[in-house]
């Protein structure tokens, strides 16, 4: 239950009041000037005991007072549009703000210094909390801070409820089984993405990504406008992604709906992607788990297929002394434009050697987050020390790697 108004007037609450009478101040602006005294009232109810202790008839409100020039009267015509302007989306949790002619809210704080009030409630956030309460009546939805659906921006000066609506986070795993699409859309280094001679008018460098094939579906339910997707991580373009998968978050950025089938959208990846990305674990995620995401540091198991004109024995005997051995990374040669040139030390958890034959062999590692597993193996030109190559002493080349597990926290 909540506790009974307390509203005692006090001779300087009193003093403010009176100097307030004659000003042809709204209910709602009247009131506002002690809105931070006492609990428990509506402004308007506070105007009232006012005007009682005063003795005072009450004042005509309306497009006349000098603070709000009648924004409050028209508190009904601000919660039709709001409704109207998010009418085709659905929302659940909603939270309102407006935007005001600075000179008006100057004038109210001059009032308050004019009448002496301590106690005054701005315009806007009395504003925002009424539209607020008059929203969540008319729809049936939530209002408050938390994690919104949409932002309904009430634009006073120019007449109109703007709509910002809030991105749908869904997380996941996946799988990627062709060796030939990365995991972001990626766009034409030449034309940024608007479609040149170079890329065909595609605006692409790779025809699909991870990201597309996966965000389809839920792009076309949720009629979403774009998407972002996280990795925790990402693969080589040319290393498959399998085990149980690598977590993502997918973020589709403005959608008209959000209440989704997750289960059966997950499995209509569609045929653009049979046999290429599989997902799983699909379900509701917030902004927060892109954060989790990028922090995470998982160590990862890999098998890699290494060209070489090397005895099998020499490789077991160069795995078993790479094991728990730190190992010294600058940043490779082939990303070096895009990251930091820097010497990371990095630990080869686990490794072993699974078969080989005439020129060839096949091992599995377990490392850590950030390990360079190709240039681990071939040396990346001594920027990797030791590495592979060293210890067998011969030249080797990485022909194939997969990703056999993200060992992130949720399992293995
Ligand atoms: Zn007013
Ligand atoms: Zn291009």
């Amino acid at each position: 239950m909540t506790a009974a108004p307390e509203f005692e007037l006090g001779e300087p609450q009193l003093a403010v009041a009176r100097r307030a009478q004659d000003r042809g101040l709204c209910d709602e602006c009247l009131g506002r000037l002690l809105g931070r005294w006492g609990h428990g009232l509506s402004n308007p109810e506070r105007a009232a005991r006012m005007r009682e202790a005063l003795g005072a008839p009450a004042a005509p409100a309306g497009p006349t007072c000098p603070v709000c020039g009648g924004t409050f009267a028209r508190l009904g015509v601000w919660t039709e549009r709001a409704v109207r302007a998010a009418e085709e989306l659905e929302w659940h949790r909603f939270t309102c703000g407006s935007r005001w002619d600075p000179e008006r809210l100057a004038v109210e704080e001059a009032l308050w210094a004019e009448l002496g009030s301590a106690w005054g409630e701005s315009a806007r956030a009395a504003f925002n909390r009424e539209l607020g309460k008059r929203v969540a009546a008319a729809t049936g939805a939530e209002g408050g801070p938390s994690r919104p659906d949409v932002v309904l921006l009430a634009d006073l000066p120019i007449g109109r409820v703007e709509v910002t609506i809030s991105p749908l986070y869904l997380r996941g795993r996946y799988r990627k089984l062709d060796r030939t699409i990365p995991q972001t859309r990626w766009p034409c280094r030449r034309c940024s993405g608007r479609g040149c001679v170079h890329c065909g008018g595609s605006g692409r460098t790779y025809p699909t990504s991870v990201e597309e094939l996966v965000a389809a579906p839920f792009v076309a339910a949720s009629r979403a406008e774009g998407t972002r997707f996280h990795g925790m991580g990402r693969e080589d373009i040319d290393a498959r992604m399998l085990g149980r998968g690598r977590p993502f978050v997918l973020e589709l950025l403005r959608p008209r709906v959000r209440t989704l089938d997750l289960d059966a959208l997950a499995r209509e990846l569609g045929p653009a992607a049979q046999g290429r990305v599989e997902v799983s674990d699909v379900g509701p995620a917030e902004a927060d788990d892109v954060v989790r995401l990028k922090e995470a540091a998982p160590e990862k198991s890999y098998r890699v297929g290494v060209a070489g004109d090397v005895a099998l024995g020499k490789v077991k005997d160069a795995l078993s002394l790479a094991v728990g051995r730190t190992i010294a990374q600058r940043t490779p040669a082939r990303v070096a434009h895009r990251r930091s040139d820097r010497v990371r030390a990095r630990r080869i958890v686990a490794a072993r050697l699974v078969d080989g034959a005439e020129g060839r062999f096949t091992v599995e590692l377990r490392t850590e987050a950030g390990t360079y597993v190709k240039e681990w193996v071939e040396g990346d030109g001594g920027r990797t020390e030791p590495n592979l190559a060293a210890l067998v002493g011969a030249p080797l080349r990485v022909e194939f790697l997969d990703v056999l597990e993200v060992h992130d926290a949720e399992g293995t």
